[in-house]
This record gives C-alpha cells, sequence and structure tokens, in this order.
C-alpha cells in the first residue's frame, strides 16, 4: 500500500469550489481527475490510480479508447447535431449496426440510461393499449425489487430504496414489485392488464445480484405464455461488461426489448436506445416521442464506432475469462472480513461482514493503494474494470484489494 492519501492546496481548493457551487447530490472519494488513458486515470497531483468503477461501466473500452477517439475527432470535422427534423448519413448506419448487433429489427435513440427506460415504459404501454387491447390507463408493468433504471421521478416512484423516493413523490402508478429471481412471483403477477416485465439480469447497483440459472429462461417462457414484453434493462449489465454481448445471452434468451446505454457512448458522449422488432416499436408514430439529442451525428459515429468493437467477440470473451480468474482468485483468498463474492464478466461485489467496516471505507483505502472503486450499498462495494484492461494491471489491482481486506 502507498502511503496515506493527502491533497495539496490546489486540489483542495478545487474541492471545495465544487462543494460551494455544484449540488450535493453525490458524495465523491477526495480524488480530483485530470486525465485518463486505457484503465488508468491520473489525478491533478500527479498520482496515477487503476479505474475499477469505469463511471458505473460506461468506460468498458477504458478512458479516450483511439477508435472511439478517431471516430469522435473525424465526426467534430463534418457534423455533430442536426436534430432528427433531418436525416444524417451516421444515423441511419448507426441504427442498422446496433439493431443488428442486437438481433432486432430497429431502434430508438436516446441519451442517459433512464431516458431508455422511460422511453420502454412508454412503447410498452402503447403496445399495451393497441396490440393487447388492456383498457385505457389501466396497464401494468411488473419490476423487481431492489432495482436500479435510474433517476426520474416515473423511475424512483418504483424503486424501493428509501433514499432515492423519500420525499419525491406523487409517483406514477400502474408498476408492481415481485422478487428478482423469482418466476413463480411473476407468475403469481401477471394479470389481463400486465403490458411488460421490466427487469436487469443482473442487478448492478443492488450489488451485482446474479439470479439464478434458468430464471432468464422462466421470465421468456411466462412472457410468451401471457401475451407480455419482456423489457430486458441491459444498460450497466451489456455490451461485454457481463462476459457476453448482453447477460441474456447467459441463457441464450431474446428479450423483446434490450435497454442500452452506459458503454453505448463509449465514455465520450451519453447514448441510449431501445432495441426491438417493428411489430414493438412500430407503435410509436410521429410526434409521439422524441429527444433532441437523441440519434445525434456525434453520438452515432461513436455509437457505431462501439458496436464495431464488440462485433468479433473478442472483448466479450475477455471479459468471460478475466472475469472468471478474479472470482476464481477472490474466493481462493483468505478473505475473513468478506461475507460474499458474486460476479459475472469482468463484474463483481464484495459484501463486507458489518464488523468489517463500510463500503466506503474499503473504498477509500483502496483509493489509498491506487485503485479507484465505489460503495453501492452500506457494506457493498462493486468493481466493473474496462474490460481492456491488462492482465498486469488487474493482477495488481487484486493485491491492492486482498491488502485492503486484511487490513479492514
Ligand atoms: N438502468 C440501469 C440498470 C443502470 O445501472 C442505470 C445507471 O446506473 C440506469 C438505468 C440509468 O442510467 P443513467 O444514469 O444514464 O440515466
Amino acid at each position: 500500500m502507498t502511503t496515506a492519501h493527502t491533497l495539496t492546496e490546489s486540489a483542495t481548493s478545487l474541492l471545495e469550489l465544487e462543494h460551494r457551487h455544484a449540488a450535493h447530490n453525490y458524495h465523491p472519494l477526495p480524488v480530483v481527475l485530470a486525465h485518463g488513458e486505457g484503465a488508468w486515470v491520473t489525478d491533478v497531483e500527479g498520482r496515477r490510480y487503476l479505474d475499477l468503477l469505469s463511471a458505473y461501466s460506461a468506460l468498458n473500452f477504458g478512458h479516450r479508447h483511439p477508435a472511439l477517439l478517431a471516430a469522435a475527432r473525424a465526426q467534430l470535422d463534418r457534423l455533430t447535431l442536426a436534430s432528427r427534423a433531418f436525416h444524417t448519413d451516421q444515423f441511419a448506419r448507426f441504427a442498422e449496426e446496433l439493431a443488428g448487433l442486437a438481433g432486432k429489427d430497429a431502434i430508438l435513440p436516446m441519451n442517459t440510461g433512464a431516458e431508455a427506460v422511460e422511453t420502454a415504459i412508454k412503447v410498452a404501454r402503447k403496445w399495451g393499449y393497441e396490440r393487447k387491447r388492456v383498457p385505457t390507463d389501466m396497464a401494468e408493468i411488473v419490476v423487481c425489487h431492489d432495482n436500479f433504471h435510474g433517476r426520474t421521478t416515473t423511475i424512483v416512484g418504483f424503486s424501493d430504496d428509501p433514499e432515492a423516493r423519500t420525499g419525491f413523490g406523487p409517483f406514477a402508478t400502474g408498476f408492481v414489485h415481485v422478487p428478482h429471481g423469482d418466476a413463480e412471483a411473476l407468475a403469481a403477477a401477471i394479470t389481463d392488464r400486465t403490458v411488460a416485465f421490466l427487469f436487469e439480469p443482473i442487478q448492478g447497483e443492488a450489488g451485482v445480484i446474479v439470479p439464478p440459472d434458468g430464471w432468464l429462461r422462466d421470465v421468456r417462457r411466462l412472457c410468451n405464455d401471457h401475451n407480455v414484453l419482456m423489457i430486458a434493462d441491459e444498460i450497466q449489465s451489456g455490451l461485454g461488461r457481463a462476459g457476453a454481448t448482453f447477460a441474456c445471452d447467459h441463457e441464450q434468451v431474446t428479450p423483446d426489448l434490450y435497454l442500452l446505454g452506459k458503454a453505448l457512448g463509449g465514455g465520450i458522449v451519453p447514448v441510449s436506445a431501445v432495441v426491438a422488432d417493428w411489430d414493438v416499436l412500430g407503435v410509436i408514430r410521429p410526434g409521439e416521442h422524441g429527444s433532441t439529442f437523441g440519434g445525434n451525428p456525434l453520438a452515432a459515429a461513436v455509437g457505431s464506432a462501439v458496436v464495431e468493437l464488440l462485433q468479433s467477440g473478442e472483448l466479450q470473451r475477455r471479459s468471460a475469462r478475466l472475469g472468471a480468474n478474479v472470482l476464481d482468485r477472490l474466493r481462493a483468498a483468505d478473505l475473513s472480513g468478506v461475507a460474499e463474492i458474486r460476479g459475472r464478466g469482468l463484474w463483481w461485489a464484495l459484501d463486507l461482514h458489518p464488523d468489517h467496516g463500510t463500503g466506503r471505507e474499503l473504498s477509500q483505502r483502496l483509493l489509498e493503494g491506487g485503485v479507484l472503486a465505489k460503495d453501492t450499498r452500506r457494506h457493498t462495494v462493486r468493481f466493473a474494470p474496462p474490460l481492456t484492461i491488462d492482465e498486469g494491471d488487474l493482477d495488481h489491482a487484486l493485491d491492492v484489494l486482498e491488502g485492503a481486506l486484511r487490513n479492514a
């Protein structure tokens, strides 16, 4: 471990400036970053850190991936924004390529993950009224306990995290909860008014919760049997993170709608999308939904380059292989402070025994050791290194992690 983390005067003054002029909706670790390359970031004092958070999985390809930067730079010199009042050369190609990656007909582009989720809710309700003949304004969507789908008022309204929702009501109705990973509960929750089941194939913010084997296949069967749309929020789990293009691939299951975001923007611009077939997306007609920035040419150029990086499957296989090594190593290590280790692909979380400190304290010790990660629940830290991380660097990060756990 390196010595304790002290900030210089200029870094401290930046922290204070932010505290004075930016809302306190985050509780960042005390580090001021100025530069990033691959899996490494450098702070304003020149200290280097391995980034094992990857902007909550938005940096699957690392910081400033050369192919993504080249695509962005080329597009910056041509056309950056037109709005979808007009067609652009970049958007048409991006739509074809992303739909192709998912094996679907079409995409509806947005910017943030929460917007993709909101879009899917609108699509599912409209589909329910037009195709399933659910009585007007009676559509129900089944969601999971401990879900995290974003921060809009509708979305936090169906979160059961008190911190996310308390004080922000009144909320939209029409959501029913079941436990994640429980097919029987889903079967019992479905009624004639159910239009969709919205879920994370692996719950990210809840602490990388991997459902029991077979659950995704059961979900697919139940959705087929009851004419319910299966909506997989792969905003965090998708695009290689879980060791496959989509986490649903682990059970060879295809949802009706994929929700994608985060890494789709290559760590450069916010890009999200709903990806589905025409029998679903066709319910949205001109004027019924939109976004000034959604599908803009810069986003589309970067998004196309992201799809290209995933085309060979190499990064997905790397994520699966390195992730399996990480889990083997951590499970074999004698880490008495750790209650549970969960993961899939290059994505894992540790629950600490409560008497071994909080996730925040562990993140602080990791920072001192030159590794960036962040607590997600009080006693849980989640890790999501860039899928491109050098194997030696990953080993080094695990040395730091094991050291930090032994010092707990
Ligand atoms: N869905 C999932 C599964 C997420 O993990 C997140 C963000 O963490 C979102 C949606 C929201 O994405 P955004 O922060 O881009 O709105």
